[in-house]
Order: C-alpha cells, then sequence, then structure tokens
C-alpha cells in the first residue's frame, strides 16, 4: 500500500579507499520508507503519492514533476564494464543534458554509486538536470522505498545488484502508472527479474544502450544523432585517465614540446597544503591566451603570472589549476599592451591587473587540474581549412579560448556558420584540445546568430529565447483578461492594510510596463510627515519552490540585451497583475515612514503587505511639469493634477533634503542613480527598443531623468529593508554589498587626475566624492574629463555584490558607493530576483500571516544561510552573465553601425578623448557613441605604425605611416612620438581630444571589432560643443520616432502567425510573443531603418549624457 507509512531500519554498508589507499569500511544507517512518491503528474493512486508526503512532512522535496504527456520515461544505468566507470558517463551525461531530453529519473542507486566514486561533477551536473524544472525530471529514492529496494544476495557483485535495483525500479514505476519505461544501459542488455515479483511487466520496460534509445525515439532529430555518433568516437579526459593509469610502461604518443603529464592529484594536495604549490582560477587575458594569471592569494598579495602555452601546459581559462612558481630569475612584469584582436575586455579584470604595472609578478606553471570548468563554446571552422581530411580546427568566439580541434565528416556543412563546441580531452601529445562539434546556431554575422551566440556565451539558456515558462508553471499564475480581470480576494483585502483612500503615483519612463514601485506623501494631523514606498507583491504570486519561482531564480534577473529582453517572470505578472497601474486594485509591500516635519528624522517605521489603488502613472515629463509650477501636466486632467500636485512637490522637496544629508555621510554622486529604469512598452519596435536601449548603454545611465529625486525613496527603502531583514535574520538576511577599495586600485585615477592638476583623496568615500565634485567643477570647460575621472573611478572600485549576512562580519556589510550601513534589493522584485528573497524574509519578519502559513506549509530555505548564501552566488554570477550579454550586444550593434557608415567608401570621423595610454598605444572614447576603441601606435611585431594623416590632417593618409620614428611612453598619462620628419615631437596626454576615423576589423571568427585610426590631434580647447537638447524636444523626438515607426509596423504583422499548436490544441499567442516575434523579424528585416534613428538619438544620447552619472556598481 503505497499510502501507508512505516519506517524499518536496514543498514547499508560499502567500501571505500582513502587518499592513504587504506580501505576503510563505511555503514549507513538506512530507514526503509514506504511514501516515498513517483513524482509524476500521472500518479493514478487518490489521493496521488506526491500529496500524501506533502502531509506527511513539512519540507517536501519538490523538485519538478515528470509530464503526464510524455510518452515514456527514461531511467539511465550508469554502470560501466571495467571499473573505472569513467567514460561511458560522461559520453551519457551530454546527451541527457540536451534540453530535448525530458522525463529522466534518477535513481539513488546511481546517485550513490557516483558518490562513492568521487565522480562529483558528473554527480552535479545531473542534479542541474534534475534542478531545471523544464526537464520534467526526477531523483527517486529506490534505495530506501520499501517496494523497489533489493538486497544483496551471497554471491552477487555489487554492479549485478545495482542493476537488479535498477531493474525492480523500472518494474515498479511500470506497473504504478502504466507507462513505458526506457532503462538505458551499454552493459546490460536484459531485463533482470529474478526479483521475486510477481512479475510481467507487459513489455512496458525496455532495455536500450543509448545509441537505439536515440535511433528509436529520436530518429528525426540530427543533433541528438550526431551527438550520439560523435560522443562515441570522441576520447574524453576520462579515457585518457584510463589509458594512462592502465598502461603505464607502454610507450604512448610523443609529448608537443613543452607540455608535460600533470603530477598525482596526491602530491598536488599535499603541496597545496604545505603551500608549495598554489591553486585557484586560471584567468586568461582578452586576445592573448598565452597570459594566465592566477589569484596568488594572501600569501602572495599579488597575482601569479603565466606566461606561455608551455607553463599553461594545457589549462583552460576557467580551470581550477594548481601552479608551482618559476625561481625568481624567471619572474617578469605584466604587459600594459593593447591586445590585437579580440573580444572587449574585462574593464575589472583588465583593471586588477594593469594597476601594478611594471611591478615584478611572481611567475609560475601549471602542474595540474584539481578542475575542468570546460563548458559549450561559440566558435567557427578556421578560414583556411581544406575540405578533404577529417580533423578540423575551430577558433571560439571568445579569444581567450584556445583552439579546438575537432572531428567533422563534411566541414563544408558546418564552414562559415558559429557552432557550439565542447572540449573533450587535451592529451599531451596535441597541440589544441580535442572537442566535437554539437549544433550550429546559423551563419556567421546575421543578427540572430550573433544574438544566440551572445546567449550561449553567456550561460543564458536559449530556451528562454521563447521567453519559455513551461505551461505546468503557467497554471500556476493568477489570471487577468479582458473579459475576466484580476482582482483581489476578500480575505486578503480584510487584512492588508487598506491604502486605497491615499494618492498614491508612479513615475517612470513613458510607456512603462512593468512598474514595481510607487510612491505615497501626505501631512499627518500632528504636523509629521507620511512617506510612502509601494513595491509591487510579488512574493504572494510567486511562492517559494513553485515552478514559476524555480523558474525566476534560475533566470537571476531579467536580461536586457540592445535589442530584446528576456523576461524572470511570466508576463501576466511583470505587466498585469503585478504592475502597479492606474486605476486599479493592486497588492502592494509598503514601507512607510513617519518623519518629523522640520528635521526630516524619522520618528517610526511600518513594513507590511497593503492594498493601495495607484492614482496614476505619471511620466517624469509631466512630474517634472508640476515640479516646475505648471498647473496642469501634458495629457494629465486638471482635477488629477490639482490632486497631484502638492504630492509631487512635497516629495521632491523631502527627497531632495534627505539626499543632501545621505551625500553629507560621504555617498558618491557617481553612485546616486541605482534603479535601472529602462522599461520597454508593448507598442514599441525593436527599433525604439535599440536606440533606447543604446542611448542607456552608450551613457551608462541608469535613470534618464535625473534631476527627479525619486530614486532617492528607493534607495531609503532598500536600505530600511536591509536593516529590518537583518535584524529578524541575523545569519542569513540577504543583503548587498559595495566593499570599500584599497589604496592600489586607485593609482591609475590618482595618477591620471595628477596630471591634470587635480589631487584625489581616497581616504573615505566622502573624501574621494569630494575630490570629485571639485574635478567636474574645475573642468567644466572638458566635461569628458570629469566624466571619464568617474568611470575609472567606478571601474577602480569593487563591484557590489549580493551577501548572505552569516558569511561575514557585520562591519563588511557596508555600502561604500551608498555611504549607507545597511543596503539590499527590495524595490525591483519583477526583474531581479534577489528582491523576491528580500519580500520573503521581510514579510517573515514582521509576521505577515500569509508568509508565516506559506513557510509553514512548505518549508522555507529563506532563513537559511547556505541556502542564501548560494542564491547569492548565483544571483551574482547571473547579473554579471548578464551585464556582459548587454555590453556584448551592444558591441554587436555599434560594429553594425560603423559597418553601415563606412561600407559607401566613406570615413567615419568622429571626435573622441583619449582615455587610457598603454604602451603601444591608447584608447579613445567616442561620447557621441559612447563608444570605447583602441589607436594602435605599434604594430604586432612592435614597430611604430604612426599614420601620416597626422602630420598632414589628411585622413586619406591614415593607412600610411610616418617613417624612422621612436615611441616613448609614460603609463598612465602619456605617450609621445617623435621622427627627424617632425619638428617637435607628437604629445598624446590623457584626455587629450583628438580626431579619429571609425574602422571596422572584419573578422571571419570572431564579431567585427571597431578600431580607430588618428586623423589629427584637436590642440585648440573644445568647448562643450554638444547642444544639449531640452527635455521637451528630446521627448518629442523619442515620442515621434516611436510613431512613425508603429506605421510601418503594421504591415508586417500579418503574416506573422498568431497561434501555435499545443497537443491538437490552437492556444492563442500572448499579446507579448507575437510582440517578440514581431521584433524579431523586424530586427532582421529592417536594419537601414533602425540606422536613421540611430542618427537621431546620438544627439539624445549626449543630451542624456548631462542627465546621468555612472553607476556600475550599486
Ligand atoms: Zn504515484
Amino acid at each position: 500500500m503505497p499510502d501507508l507509512v512505516y519506517y524499518d531500519k536496514t543498514e547499508r554498508s560499502f567500501f571505500r579507499k582513502t587518499r592513504s589507499n587504506a580501505i576503510v569500511k563505511l555503514v549507513r544507517e538506512q530507514y526503509l520508507r514506504g511514501d516515498i512518491p513517483c513524482m509524476s503528474e500521472q500518479c493514478p493512486s487518490i489521493p496521488p503519492c506526491q500529496r500524501v508526503l506533502d502531509i506527511n512532512t513539512n519540507n517536501p522535496k519538490h523538485e519538478g514533476l515528470l509530464s503526464a504527456h510524455a510518452d515514456h520515461y527514461v531511467i539511465p544505468d550508469m554502470s560501466a564494464r571495467d571499473k573505472t566507470l569513467g567514460g561511458i558517463i560522461m559520453r551519457y551525461l551530454e546527451i541527457l543534458e540536451q534540453e530535448e531530453l525530458t522525463g529522466i529519473i534518477l535513481s539513488q542507486t546511481i546517485i550513490t554509486s557516483l558518490q562513492q566514486h568521487d565522480k562529483l561533477r558528473t554527480y552535479r551536473k545531473l542534479r542541474q538536470i534534475i534542478n531545471d524544472t523544464r526537464r520534467n525530471s526526477v531523483v527517486f529514492y529506490n534505495e530506501v522505498f520499501a517496494d523497489t529496494r533489493v538486497p544483496r544476495l551471497a554471491g552477487e557483485t555489487a554492479s549485478e545488484r545495482d542493476w537488479r535495483a535498477l531493474c525492480r525500479m523500472a518494474n515498479w514505476y511500470s506497473h504504478h502508472l502504466g507507462k513505458p519505461i526506457v532503462l538505458l544501459s551499454e552493459v546490460n542488455s536484459t531485463l533482470n527479474n529474478n526479483n521475486n515479483d510477481d512479475d510481467d511487466n507487459q513489455g512496458l520496460v525496455t532495455v536500450r544502450t543509448m545509441k537505439q534509445y536515440i535511433d528509436q525515439y529520436w530518429g528525426q532529430h540530427t543533433l541528438l544523432q550526431n551527438l550520439a555518433q560523435v560522443l562515441a568516437e570522441a576520447v574524453l579526459e576520462d579515457d585518457l585517465e584510463r589509458i594512462r593509469v592502465t598502461s603505464s610502461g607502454k610507450k604512448s604518443e610523443p609529448a608537443v614540446s613543452g607540455y608535460t603529464e600533470y603530477k598525482p592529484m596526491e602530491e598536488l594536495e599535499a603541496g597545496i597544503k604545505s603551500s608549495r604549490y598554489f591553486s585557484g582560477t586560471l584567468r586568461c587575458r582578452s586576445g592573448t591566451r598565452d597570459t594566465g594569471y592566477v589569484n596568488g592569494g594572501q600569501k602572495l598579495e599579488k597575482d601569479i603570472l603565466i606566461i606561455g602555452s608551455e607553463n599553461i601546459n594545457r589549462a583552460v581559462h576557467g580551470d581550477m589549476v594548481v601552479v608551482e612558481l618559476l625561481s625568481e630569475n624567471n619572474w617578469t612584469t605584466t604587459s600594459s599592451k593593447i591586445a590585437y584582436g579580440g573580444s572587449t575586455e574585462d574593464e575589472y579584470e583588465e583593471t586588477r591587473l594593469t594597476r601594478n604595472i611594471n611591478t615584478t609578478h611572481p611567475t609560475g606553471r601549471v602542474i595540474g587540474i584539481l578542475n575542468r570548468n570546460w563548458r559549450s563554446y561559440v566558435a567557427t571552422i578556421q578560414e583556411d581549412t581544406p575540405s578533404n581530411g577529417l580533423f578540423h580546427l575551430a577558433i571560439p568566439l571568445d579569444s581567450v579560448i584556445p583552439k579546438i580541434r575537432l572531428r567533422h565528416h563534411d566541414v563544408k556543412l558546418i564552414q562559415n556558420q558559429r557552432i557550439v563546441v565542447r572540449i573533450d580531452s587535451w592529451p599531451t601529445s596535441s597541440q589544441y584540445p580535442n572537442g566535437h562539434y554539437v549544433r550550429s546556431l546559423g551563419p556567421i554575422h546575421q543578427l540572430d546568430t550573433e544574438i544566440s551566440a551572445i546567449l550561449v556565451e553567456h550561460g543564458i539558456s536559449v530556451s528562454q529565447a521563447s521567453q519559455g515558462f513551461s505551461e505546468a508553471s503557467l497554471k500556476e499564475m493568477p489570471e487577468d483578461t479582458v473579459a475576466t480581470p484580476w482582482k483581489p480576494e476578500p480575505n486578503e483585502i480584510a487584512r492588508r492594510k487598506d491604502l486605497r483612500s491615499l494618492t498614491v503615483f508612479s513615475i517612470d519612463p513613458p510607456n512603462c510596463q512593468d512598474i514595481d514601485d510607487a510612491l505615497s506623501i501626505r501631512d499627518l494631523d500632528d504636523g509629521r510627515i507620511e512617506l510612502g514606498v509601494h513595491i509591487a507583491d510579488v512574493s504572494y504570486f510567486v511562492k517559494e519552490n513553485s515552478l514559476t519561482d524555480l523558474e525566476a531564480r534560475s533566470r537571476g534577473t531579467t536580461v536586457y540585451l540592445a535589442d530584446r529582453r528576456f523576461d524572470m517572470l511570466p508576463s501576466v505578472l511583470s505587466e498585469k497583475v503585478c504592475s502597479l497601474r492606474g486605476d486599479v486594485d493592486r497588492y502592494a509591500v509598503s514601507v512607510l515612514w513617519t518623519l518629523d516635519s522640520k528635521t526630516l528624522q524619522v520618528l517610526d517605521t511600518w513594513f507590511g503587505r497593503t492594498l493601495i489603488r495607484s492614482s496614476c502613472e505619471m511620466e517624469y515629463e509631466q512630474a517634472q511639469q508640476l515640479l516646475d509650477g505648471e498647473s496642469v501636466a501634458t495629457n494629465l486632467s486638471t482635477s488629477l493634477s490639482k490632486k497631484l500636485k502638492p504630492s509631487v512637490v512635497k516629495l521632491a522637496t523631502v527627497l531632495r533634503a534627505m539626499r543632501r544629508q545621505r551625500l553629507a555621510k560621504g555617498a558618491l554622486e557617481l553612485e546616486s542613480s541605482n534603479e535601472v529604469k529602462f522599461k520597454i512598452g508593448d507598442n514599441h519596435s525593436v527599433t525604439d527598443i535599440n536606440i533606447l536601449f543604446l542611448l542607456f548603454l552608450y551613457t551608462n545611465l541608469t535613470i534618464l531623468f535625473q534631476n527627479f529625486n525619486e530614486s532617492e525613496a528607493m534607495i531609503m527603502a532598500n536600505s530600511y529593508v536591509g536593516k529590518r531583514i537583518y535584524d529578524g535574520f541575523k545569519d542569513a538576511a540577504i543583503l548587498r554589498r559595495h566593499p570599500p577599495p584599497n589604496a592600489g586600485q586607485f593609482e591609475m585615477l590618482v595618477k591620471a587626475a595628477e596630471s591634470k592638476g587635480f589631487p584625489v583623496d581616497f581616504s573615505s568615500n566622502r573624501a574621494l566624492a569630494i575630490s570629485l565634485e571639485r574635478i567636474v567643477k574645475n573642468s567644466a570647460g572638458d566635461p569628458e574629463i570629469a566624466r571619464l575621472m568617474k568611470t575609472m573611478a567606478t571601474v577602480a572600485m569593487n563591484e557590489a555584490g549580493y551577501i548572505s549576512s552569516g558569511h561575514y562580519v557585520v562591519d563588511e556589510y557596508f555600502h561604500y558607493g551608498l555611504a549607507l550601513e545597511f543596503y539590499t534589493h527590495f524595490t525591483s522584485p519583477i526583474r531581479r530576483y534577489a528582491d523576491i528573497v528580500a519580500h520573503r524574509q521581510l514579510l517573515m519578519c514582521v509576521e505577515d500571516e500569509v508568509a508565516i502559513l506559506d513557510r509553514q506549509k512548505k518549508g522555507t530555505s529563506m532563513t537559511q544561510d547556505s541556502k542564501v548564501n548560494d542564491i547569492c552566488d548565483h544571483l551574482n554570477l547571473k547579473s554579471r552573465e548578464s551585464k556582459f550579454a548587454q555590453r556584448d550586444s551592444t558591441e554587436l550593434f555599434q560594429s553594425l553601425y560603423v559597418l553601415q557608415h563606412t561600407t559607401n567608401g566613406n570615413p567615419l570621423i568622429e571626435s573622441g578623448v583619449i582615455a587610457e595610454i598603454r604602451s603601444n598605444g591608447f584608447y579613445v572614447f567616442i561620447p557621441r557613441l559612447g563608444l570605447k576603441g583602441p589607436v594602435f601606435l605599434m604594430d604586432k611585431h612592435g614597430q611604430p605604425a604612426v599614420p601620416l594623416s597626422l602630420q598632414s590632417g589628411n585622413s586619406d593618409h591614415d593607412e600610411e605611416y610616418l617613417s624612422n620614428c621612436t615611441i616613448d611612453v609614460s603609463i598612465p598619462t602619456n605617450i609621445s612620438v617623435q621622427a627627424a620628419t617632425l619638428p617637435h615631437p607628437i604629445q598624446f596626454n590623457l584626455f587629450d581630444h583628438v580626431r579619429v576615423s571609425l574602422k571596422l576589423r572584419k573578422s571571419h571568427a570572431h564579431r567585427h571589432m571597431v578600431y580607430m585610426t588618428l586623423i589629427d590631434l584637436e590642440h585648440t580647447k573644445v568647448e562643450k560643443s554638444i547642444p544639449i537638447m531640452s527635455k521637451d524636444i528630446l521627448m518629442k523626438t523619442v515620442m515621434e520616432s516611436f510613431n512613425n515607426d508603429d506605421k510601418e509596423e503594421i504591415e508586417d504583422i500579418d503574416d506573422i502567425e498568431t497561434g501555435r499548436e499545443v497537443g491538437g490544441e490552437k492556444i492563442a499567442m500572448s499579446k507579448q510573443e507575437i510582440e517578440t516575434r514581431r521584433q524579431l523579424k523586424k530586427s532582421t528585416k529592417q536594419q537601414g531603418n533602425m540606422y536613421d534613428f540611430l542618427e537621431q538619438f546620438r544627439k539624445m544620447s549626449i543630451a542624456a549624457c548631462s542627465y546621468v552619472d555612472n553607476t556600475t556598481t550599486n
């Protein structure tokens, strides 16, 4: 009887070899249970066995459910013929990792076996599959389940028993569900029915090899077919290990010069323990994969450099390596060269590495690998590859990854394509790693291909491209249609603080769809003021561990690319039920402060769930008009304007004063705007999005209209919530930490500022803020200087990140940039998962009934330090990757822009500012395009290459060079060129204005790269040459472009499908889905059109700069 719970103790023992080769016997007690659920949606028991577990335990393992729609489920066996268990699992694994394969039931038998054999990496990967709710796969605890447990018989080997256990489990499933089960095994081919069952499995259980399985069920699926084929032939790292172990003594292939075998694990571990060796993650510098470094840790306090492919010794960027230091006379300095070719460098990493230039670094050599960190790489087959032959070289898009040698029977099929490849192994006998082809993303340099490449490179799951929330997850969502609009429930109305009579309003950019914050302010009777921040109550709809929750957690954040975005939440929440629209009732989580009206001191704070009805979705422009004294704002009724005006005016006064107070405490001005306010309305075309977003990125702005200080209220809310959840959960509060910088990080900034006569004091954030302010004031004639200095300051600082408070001591929580003791992210739960965690924690702190009930019913991991810490690590990674994906897509569009403007042979000449001096040239920042690119004064071989155009001022000469010149570099401030033909040396100083010609270095294997050649120096002082548009004109231009574009769009919409077949039913696509498709279509069709808009918008991006601060560290 499956629903009868009983416990029966049993013992399970196994032997394990320790590192010192001793054999120990491990005994584990196990309790047999009768309530292990099948985890299938199709469960025929009444109630379903999953439900029984929910009732019996407070903390069910809700790990996704096997879909009822699947026509079979798969149970993998992972045993191998020889003892090392290795290769076959790895071969399997990659196929199992393919998203198409769903309905995998992972047995406890296999998990235990992997743990015993130290296959933790394999185990982790399998866990990832299970944890990915989109895969509809589960773990089944067959070893502790009374119905499936199989004791070992006398004379039976462990692997024989394991196979019998799997067969029993397969039989149980087929009986329980009446569904076909496929047992995947490379070793066993027949079902073992000696389980003393009354067994007749009605032919529902079949045993297949992976190859047979793929042939039978996935015959039409070329990707899986190919993979099965390719993987059967691949030589994997585990195979190499096995060959090495079993054939020691036998002569293997000769090693490529410089490569040596890794030292045995025992030796490596002992060496690390005794500090003879160092371990860490290998990072390679962009464009120069022959130079890597590993953090030397506390002992060295410097990075260890690893120079040359011999010393890198087959390690790949991202691998966890063990390094041995070379003798000190081999130590060297880091290069300050700009790399020739390759993608943009990670500014933080780059700064870390180059700020100590000219000092000698410990230099070392890789002698072992603790953990390979290989992933899927986007690559392109080397251009000159002959089409005969079986092996080919693929060049990864990411220039820190070595070329990969792969086997393909017909290379013509994948030439000129971006392909996904994986590395299998790297033997000493091979100059390059061996890998295999996985799939193609499409022809190179096509927009959709390149966007897919960006997604793969940054680990953004491709299924997100369809905004793919599973149907099961959408079932969890509330309904909100025109026919039945969402309404608050009576019991929620009863228990929430009802603020519907309060004047609440939101202030956002035009056409904002996902409004996650709103504000209120009013005078209280006793002369005090009540200030309110109201945030969308997302956590009410997204319950912890629900499918939507797990999906949102895995996404971590909404990802904005230049021309499209990938939402974290389904649109029914982000744009409808959670969006704080005007004139509708909405659930909110509010913070209400009672302030002293004179001192603005906070006298009291209230947090909790509320019900609000926003009076108005105001746009910045409207708020500004009311603030500027107009009695009626554009498009607002007289009565509404009259109602809102006092609130808006009061709010602005209060927030301005509060901001002043915070700045006085030392908050950095470059941090003052901390909310990313970029939002896309659903009536916008891709064109608008491109431009708005380019505008957004070009200027690094986070708020377009900074002079309305609405963000101050959000900073305040985040800070108070941070303190409150810390008070409630000292050990597990999710906080946002911005560590203070150390002196070394400011070396470049200080030198740069000194070269312009500005002192920089960074002893405290307040001192730094004052220094920067002084620079802004004194360089008013040349605003680019102040702007670049702020950028340098931002880059020099540490990145802010999420932490669990239990992992740090209290005085490390401080947010340096904002000058706040406690900070968290609370105000944008629609597009950041961290905010949802903060909401849950806050609501538990203030004992919200529903939050407490949720916790009792389902349990919570939101209060456990280790769990919160894991979430933080994940979210930090996701937000970093999403930032990089953003940057890459912007660069892609910038390069397309340059391509568009140079194809007719005319040069694209721009004014720019020297932003960074390097030993072989410098970086120039072009404010008009928000683009930073290299100008080389030396060629790859170290020979001077100074364009003749500098002398002639004629751009036609920018590819001819001055003869017989010498170059002197003084980093970071100056580089000068001397030549016999020049009357005096040409000096290039940091922040000098130059004119450059933008060019595109076309590339086959990489994205086209924008580079620049010099035309001349602008010696005359450049005054504020850029006319700043008034906001009125700016807004008008934006709106006009939208309108124009909408008209063209209409013709397009007809040929877009508006429905899709799912399970025989035609399901209408959501508005958003149609919009996404339309955008995709447009983006490929109408690029020309886009550039016209770009032209209009470049002016505005400049105008916007004046409102904007640089805030990558909030
Ligand atoms: Zn069941």
